[in-house]
């Protein structure tokens, strides 16, 4: 159960961790088995990017599909047996100047001496109705999560740049065929990349292409209605999945100018264990990592938070 909380928190939190993903749960098991007085914060998206997904079959100790519900209330139940406090709020604002550090929810202020950061990333969305609508049903952000769905299927791409080349040369291993759109003439992606793209025969391009909206019968998507850039003549394309490629955005808003970030906006974190550019700050899963976006790394990440943060304690408590 989500406890309530008092407007004011006065007692100091030995490791308070922000996201309610897998990270977030991972680090908060970790931090409270080894002793430690934990607060864990949901945010506004309780059990993370995984909530909106019905099926997961790459995380291990399920031989059958878990759905992402499913498995992100079995983390939390977990984390609450072994004695996390968790809560739901969300942080507008931290400071972390100097120990115990503060972070600002909207229902209550927090004080502790270390932070674990899992706020996690999200893909960033064409912003169109079909694509609202069949999120789950044939669209998706994830070849790595959903391509296994697309085994002899047609599917289609959208981005020009290296996770949308990635992406489309990952999907020829279940496809039928892949199309790439783009919405220029020129791909921003890497020429190593792009020209593993070209060699490959399952692969076709549509250039200067822009994607008036994704097309489907009511319960999974059979197309996307284009528009080419430079005649502004409109066409279909008949597809069964479209994946949409065009960036990611990590949720560190609130961390700007408190913690390192890169020029995108990952928390910069030290490359073997989870320490930021703040001692006693600590980051795991999504929102310190662009390339593996997978939820088992997130919690492999998580681990690795939570041992830093208790070992961290024990120095300087
Ligand atoms: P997230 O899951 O993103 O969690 C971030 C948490 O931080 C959330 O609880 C959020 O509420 C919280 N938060 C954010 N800002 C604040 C704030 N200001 N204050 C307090 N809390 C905050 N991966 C797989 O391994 N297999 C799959 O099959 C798979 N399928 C996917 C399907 C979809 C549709 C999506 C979107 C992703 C999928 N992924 C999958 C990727 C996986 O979901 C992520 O890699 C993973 O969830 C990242 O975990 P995380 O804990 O780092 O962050
Ligand atoms: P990115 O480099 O920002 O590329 C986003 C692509 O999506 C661009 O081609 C952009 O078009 C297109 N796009 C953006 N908004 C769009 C919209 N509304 N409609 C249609 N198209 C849109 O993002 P990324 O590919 O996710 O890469 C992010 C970072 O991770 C990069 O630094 C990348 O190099 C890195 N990365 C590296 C690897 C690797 O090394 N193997 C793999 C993946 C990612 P325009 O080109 O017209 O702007």
């Amino acid at each position: 159960m989500v406890t309530s909380m008092c407007f004011r928190r006065i007692d100091v939190i030995d490791v308070l961790v922000i996201g309610s993903g897998p990270a977030g749960y991972t680090a908060a098991i970790y931090a409270a088995r080894a002793g430690r007085k934990v607060t864990l914060l949901t945010g506004s998206q309780q059990g993370g990017q995984l909530i909106i997904t019905s099926f997961i079959e790459n995380y291990p100790g399920f031989s059958e599909p878990v759905s992402g519900p499913e498995l992100m209330e079995k983390m939390r139940e977990q984390a609450e047996k072994i004695g996390v406090n968790i809560v739901y709020d969300v942080i507008n604002r931290v400071d972390f100047s100097q120990r115990p550090f503060k972070c600002f929810g909207d229902s209550a202020n927090y004080e502790s001496k270390t932070v674990i950061i899992c706020t996690g990333a999200s893909a960033k969305w064409l912003g169109l109705k079909g694509e609202t609508k069949y999120i789950g049903c044939g669209v998706s952000a994830c070849a790595t999560c959903d391509g296994f769905f697309f085994r002899n299927k047609d599917v289609a791409v959208i981005g020009g740049g290296n996770t949308a080349v990635e992406e489309a040369i990952y999907l020829t291993n279940f496809a039928r065929s892949v199309t790439l759109i783009h919405r220029r003439d020129t791909l921003r992606a890497e020429k190593v990349m792009q020209q593993r793209l070209f060699a490959n025969e399952k692969i076709k391009v549509v250039w200067d292409a822009k994607v008036l909206d994704i097309l489907g019968d009511g319960s999974k998507v059979t197309g996307l209605a284009l528009q080419n850039t430079k005649t502004s003549e409109n066409f279909e394309l008949s597809v069964d999945g479209v994946f949409v490629a065009i960036g990611h955005q990590p949720a560190t808003a609130i961390f700007v100018g408190q913690v390192a970030t890169d020029d995108n906006g990952y928390i910069i974190k030290n490359q073997t264990n989870s320490k930021t550019s703040v001692e006693g700050v600590f980051a795991a899963g999504d929102v310190c990592n662009p390339t593996y976006r997978q939820a088992i790394v997130s919690a492999g990440q998580g681990c690795i938070a939570g041992i830093d943060a208790d070992k961290f304690l024990s120095i300087n408590n």
